[in-house]
């Protein structure tokens, strides 16, 4: 019997969950987790064991349409643990071969700890590693691929062996691999540049990251936010284990008040990273009557809390209760969410002090690729508190030296101001608002926006849809993040890097 496990990270897309089970042949057992989850169910499947914390594209009432002996949930305190669950969970039901796809979202550090797991049990496992490119090739055929440098590349034998491979371009050599004992090695790293797959014998299928560089022709890129954001989580794990060597493990506390579900799905997010960090986190989940009172008392306890070293307060609060006085009652010193008045004013006047997670966020996306910000005109549609004020302010700083229109709800002739943009920041939270017209050719346009839009085809009910129209700007614009996958990741990774910061005891400039 053959097992199949989803793994989250990034799940696998719905056409691979399907592919694999019609590979695996049925019957085939189950198992799936996060986003893996999410990708099965999208795919038609119904797994047979359901796995661990929903992250932030999922939904915890999903869980609850399985029996609840079907429910395994990790611990967050281990790294890699949905996948060994899974694993596990395959192995002790006997089956003899068991493929795992998706997760890891391409880290070489998850492929190597895979590995070593699938080389202590000594059973036949592929790992298919998720990706959103799928190619496949039938032998004999070359296939010819612009490299996504250093990212994870899937090799996978589909259909009745036997099978035979050589590559260029590729870490480890595909030549000589024993696909036939169904051993590991479908998974390799990319170098820099293309690399090219020569099928000798068989049919195999070819999984990558598409590569965050400029398209082939057109000059256009797509931000990659899970890339980037990724790189940063990784360095935040490595500061994070050297602290722990000398005795401090950092935690943030989380309140959450009521049960909006964005709410939910956000908390859950940022406590899976704060976990795969090696960080703690305490969790409050106050009921949606919580009084004033005993939110600022909790938090009065959590100032004083020495092993304490950020506090987060989920929001929207429920209407009975003043956001002005919680944030305000919070230490700044562990605000890291940056929103605390004494935070806001050390960014408008450019001293040290925690940055909001959604405008550094920005910031760092637009340099990680490149971005020319001195002298550049940015245009930040929307002046929220959390994402337009503290972003034109940043950007308008010396260090960064752009020029900045903020525009809103009463400006004038919003698409003038749009075109004259070089750098074009939404975050006004209107499904579209930014069509074609309102963009320069070849301006950066960043998309804060989260939309949740109605569509009766989609499992939720709804999909995210980011501020801008994504297709038609995508053919104008210079570079465009999508919705999902743009800002949202790097939100949750400038938080990890405040929570760092607070527990390392200095706070980010
Ligand atoms: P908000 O509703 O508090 O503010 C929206 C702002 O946009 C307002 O200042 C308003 O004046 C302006 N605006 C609205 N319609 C406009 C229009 N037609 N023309 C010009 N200006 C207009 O929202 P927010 O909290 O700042 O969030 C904005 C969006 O960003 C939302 O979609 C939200 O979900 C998203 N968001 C994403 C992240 C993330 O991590 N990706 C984080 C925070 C917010």
């Amino acid at each position: 019997m053959r097992g199949i496990a989803f793994i989250g990270g990034d799940g696998p897309p719905p056409d691979l969950c399907r592919l694999l089970v019609e590979e695996a042949g049925r019957p085939s057992l189950l198992a799936a987790a996060d986003s893996g989850l999410i990708a099965a169910e999208a795919a038609g499947l119904r797994p047979d064991w359901v796995l661990g914390d929903m992250d932030s594209l999922g939904d915890l009432s999903r869980l609850e349409a399985y029996p609840p002996d079907r429910v395994l949930r990790c611990e967050a305190d281990k790294d890699y643990t949905d996948t060994e669950l899974a694993l596990n969970l395959l192995w002790e039901k006997g089956c003899e071969e068991v493929w795992l796809a998706g997760g890891g979202g391409g880290r070489l550090d998850h492929l190597l700890a895979i590995r070593s797991l699938f080389e202590r049990e000594r059973r036949p496992s592929r790992w298919i590693t998720a990706g959103e490119d799928v190619r496949s090739v039938e032998a004999p055929a070359d296939l010819n691929l612009a490299g996504a440098a250093g990212s994870l590349v899937s090799v996978f034998p589909l259909g009745p062996g036997p099978w035979e491979a050589e590559s260029s371009g590729l870490k480890w050599p595909l030549a000589g691999l024993p696909w036939d004992r169904g051993f590991f090695g479908v998974s390799n790293a990319a170098e820099a540049g293309p690399f090219t797959l020569r099928a000798i014998r068989g049919r195999f299928l070819v999984i990558m990251p598409l590569p965050p560089s400029p398209a082939a022709g057109g000059g256009k890129v797509i931000i990659d936010g899970r890339a980037a954001a990724r790189k940063i989580q990784d360095g935040v794990k490595a500061r994070c284990a050297a602290l722990r060597e000398r005795g401090t493990i950092p935690c943030l506390a989380v309140i959450l008040a009521g049960e909006n579900p964005a709410s939910l799905s956000y908390v859950g997010a940022k406590e899976k990273a704060l976990a795969e960090a090696g960080m703690a986190s305490r969790d409050y989940r106050l009921g949606e009557h919580v009084s004033q009172g005993e939110l600022l008392s909790l938090i009065e306890t959590l100032n004083a809390d020495r092993e304490v070293h950020g506090i987060l307060v989920q929001l929207p609060l429920p209407s009975h209760i003043s956001v002005d006085s919680v944030i305000g009652a919070v230490d700044p010193a562990k605000d890291v969410d940056g929103f605390h008045p004494v935070s806001v004013g050390n960014l408008v006047l450019g001293r040290p002090g925690f940055l909001p997670c959604t405008p550094h966020g920005v910031v760092v996306l637009l340099r990680e690729y490149g971005i020319p910000l001195s002298g550049a005109h940015a245009v930040v549609l929307g002046r929220s508190g959390i994402v337009g004020k503290p972003l034109a302010n940043l950007l308008a700083r010396r260090d960064l030296n752009a020029t900045v229109t903020l525009c809103h709800t009463g400006t004038r002739d919003l698409a003038a101001i749009t075109r004259q943009a070089d750098i074009l920041i939404a975050a006004a939270g209107r499904p579209g608002l930014v069509s074609a017209d309102m963009v320069k050719e070849g301006a950066a346009v960043i998309d804060v926006g989260v939309n949740r839009v109605p569509d009766p085809s989609a499992k939720k009910g709804y999909r995210l849809r980011g501020d801008v129209d994504f297709e038609p700007v995508a053919e104008k614009a210079g570079y465009l993040s999508p919705v999902p996958g743009g800002v949202g990741p790097m939100t949750i990774a400038m938080l990890l890097q405040n929570v760092l910061q607070a527990a390392e005891g200095g706070l980010y400039v």
